[in-house]
């Protein structure tokens, strides 16, 4: 028996390795024979959201404890090219607002470029890069990651097992397991390590992400703010009352503290279905923002606003990979 489980995880391993040079070789070809560009002229007259969460710096990776979320964090060099690289190829970059301008039809390659959760080194790394460059963006805060009532919970396992003497790749099983639980059931078995690994530090205290004062900060350098929730919880999952309490709390906080209306939300890990849909829509947004791959057409945002799709570049990708994810979804 655990020589045939072995055999498989060795046969399941093989197929991975053989699925990413593959994927590599046609990400390879696909950028170098300019095919990639090709297809990127026939999507200009689309809506490319590029979706973002934390952009890392070797200045500052070690107080803003990059080792808990370096998955889901881009360096900056890499943020900065890629960045780059649309500004020449003829991506007009515009936010959220500029959708209602019947002129953003118009646009060749319209481009939002935005952030999910509010990590502080949006703060630090990404907006000095936008500035430089003249580029809006928009940050969908977390607001009980601001206010430090709640916190990720793939972070905090990170944190917790980082005592458990545990192999990276060993916790990241263990996070992929709980990720398929309900969130309750997680709850249950984030709190029983917990106990397990005594914890002295509380991670919602690192620092990690952003306070008020830093996100009246983005504010003032051009940034859009939209809601990502109070809680970061699968919109799906909570009761009608529970869904419209997420959605219209954290907007009303966030216009406390920015002074400005709030108009766009991101669904936390990007689950929605027609019920958010609707929730969003009668707690006063006009965006909602989806994880699912892809460009918007502009008629179809218009039409239908809850289901924008986004490019998301993930944290190991250099500019081939980008691109050809950029124009060919790949
Ligand atoms: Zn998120």
């Amino acid at each position: 028996m655990a020589r045939k489980s072995k055999e498989n995880s060795r046969i399941n391993k093989m197929r991975t390795l053989i699925i990413k040079s593959v994927k590599k070789a046609v990400v390879a070809t696909a950028y170098n024979s300019g095919l990639a560009k090709l297809f990127g002229s026939i999507h200009s007259s689309k809506l490319f959201c590029v979706g973002y969460h934390s952009v890392w710096s070797d200045k500052n990776k070690k107080e803003l404890h990059r080792e808990l979320y370096s998955n889901i964090s881009i360096k900056v060099e890499d943020f900065e090219e890629q960045i780059l690289f649309m500004k020449k190829n003829n991506h007009t970059f515009i936010n959220f607002s500029d959708l209602s301008d019947p002129n953003t039809k118009k646009l060749k390659k319209a481009t939002i470029i935005f952030f999910d959760d509010g990590f502080k080194d949006i703060l630090v790394n990404a907006l000095p890069i936008l500035q430089k460059h003249n580029i809006p963006a928009t940050v969908f805060v977390t607001t009980g990651l601001i206010e430090r009532t709640h916190f990720l919970w793939t972070l905090k396992v990170r944190h917790i097992m980082s005592r458990s003497g545990l192999k990276n790749f060993e916790v990241e099983k263990k996070i992929l397991e709980l990720k398929k639980m309900s969130m309750a059931e997680r709850d249950k078995k984030i709190k029983d390590l917990e106990k397990e690994y005594a914890l002295q530090i509380q991670p919602e205290k690192l620092g990690i992400f952003l306070d008020w004062n830093e996100v009246n900060d983005l504010k003032n350098g051009g940034f859009e703010i939209g809601s990502h929730g109070v809680k970061h919880e699968k919109l799906i999952e909570l009761s009608g009352n529970e869904l419209l309490a997420e959605l219209s709390e954290s907007k009303k906080i966030l216009e406390e503290k920015i002074g400005q209306p709030v108009f766009t939300v991101s669904y936390p890990y990007g689950r929605y279905n027609i019920g958010v849909e609707k929730a969003a829509q009668s707690t006063g947004y006009f965006y909602g923002m989806t994880t699912e791959s892809g460009w918007n057409k502009i008629d179809d945002v218009l039409n239908d606003p809850y289901k924008m799709k986004r490019i998301e570049p993930n944290s190991g990708d250099k500019l081939t990979s980008f691109a050809v994810k950029l124009y060919m979804n790949i």
